[in-house]
């Protein structure tokens, strides 16, 4: 496998360079990171009086009521640490602790985007912290140890790629661009020709999940905004999705660009060519 940003298994001699990476690639977790370790504290110190409050009285409809309600929250903040606990010791060791997909599942459908909610109410950056949260996911994705056919991986482009002023209508079809260069649709069109991997250009999060519903992709390299990401994982969940950034030099949903690199090195890593 290629050496990658945080890839904590590369066997490549690749010295300073990688050291570099893999130390931005925990600057970018940390965040999360801290967030999680916050709000299971939170919730266990919530839980807590949430039993001790009422179970002054449960004891007078029942003896033996605030000893089963203890438990019923006990289990409650033992699912929800351990869901935390996983998450914080996968992204950790780069190695997938998730023995139930199931646990997996409800740390990214709903933990994590309850955990950037709750961030959001401490009044912390939204963008660093969705930022911070694809970067962990792409990291959950990576500890899976994925290889893909091509004919199975697909590369999921935002239509705001695409220059705004070009007459040509990629969606539904992106051979029709003609590769002149003014955006980055031509290369990548070119660079999914040359792995076999399906391209599609989507306007939109409805567009985006009945082209996954189509195609059936075993794995999705996708390209958006942090919040476009944020919400793609989360739908198209359990389907492994590898997010990358656009770029936006000339504002939100404009002209944004994408660095063909990261899409490169992504296929390099989980795709495996027939
Ligand atoms: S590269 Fe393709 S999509 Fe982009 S402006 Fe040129 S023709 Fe249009």
């Amino acid at each position: 496998m290629a050496g990658k940003v945080g890839d904590k298994t590369c066997n490549k001699a690749c010295g300073e360079t990688c050291a570099k990476a893999s130390e931005k690639a925990s600057s970018q977790q940390r965040p999360f990171l801290i967030l999680l370790t916050l709000v299971g504290g939170l919730f266990a110190a919530g839980a807590f009086v949430i039993w001790w409050l009422p179970s002054v009285g449960l004891s007078a409809i029942h003896p033996r009521l605030p000893y089963w309600f203890g438990l019923a929250m006990l289990a409650l903040v033992t699912v929800v640490i351990s869901g935390l606990g996983l998450l914080a010791l996968t992204l950790v060791s780069g190695r997938d602790l998730f023995i139930f997909p199931r646990l997996r599942g409800l740390v990214i459908k709903y933990l994590m985007p309850a955990v950037i909610a709750i961030g959001t109410v401490m009044r912390l950056d939204r963008d660093t912290l969705q930022r911070s949260f694809i970067h962990l996911n792409n990291q959950l994705v990576h500890s899976r140890n994925l290889r893909v056919p091509a004919a199975k991986a697909m590369i999921l482009l935002p239509h705001c790629l695409q220059m705004a002023d070009c007459a040509i209508k990629v969606t539904g079809d992106v051979e029709k661009c003609v590769r002149c260069g003014r955006c980055d649709i031509g290369d990548l069109a070119e660079l999914a020709r040359q792995r076999n991997v399906t391209l599609a250009v989507a306007t939109g999060g409805t567009l985006a999940r009945k082209l996954l519903m189509e195609i059936r992709p075993r794995l999705v390299v996708a390209v958006a905004c942090e919040r476009d990401l944020t919400s793609g994982i989360r739908d198209a969940y359990p389907l492994p999705v590898i997010g990358v950034f656009n770029s936006r030099p000339e504002g939100p949903c404009f002209n944004t660009r994408i660095d063909l690199e990261a899409v490169r090195q992504a296929l390099d890593a989980y795709v495996v060519s027939e």
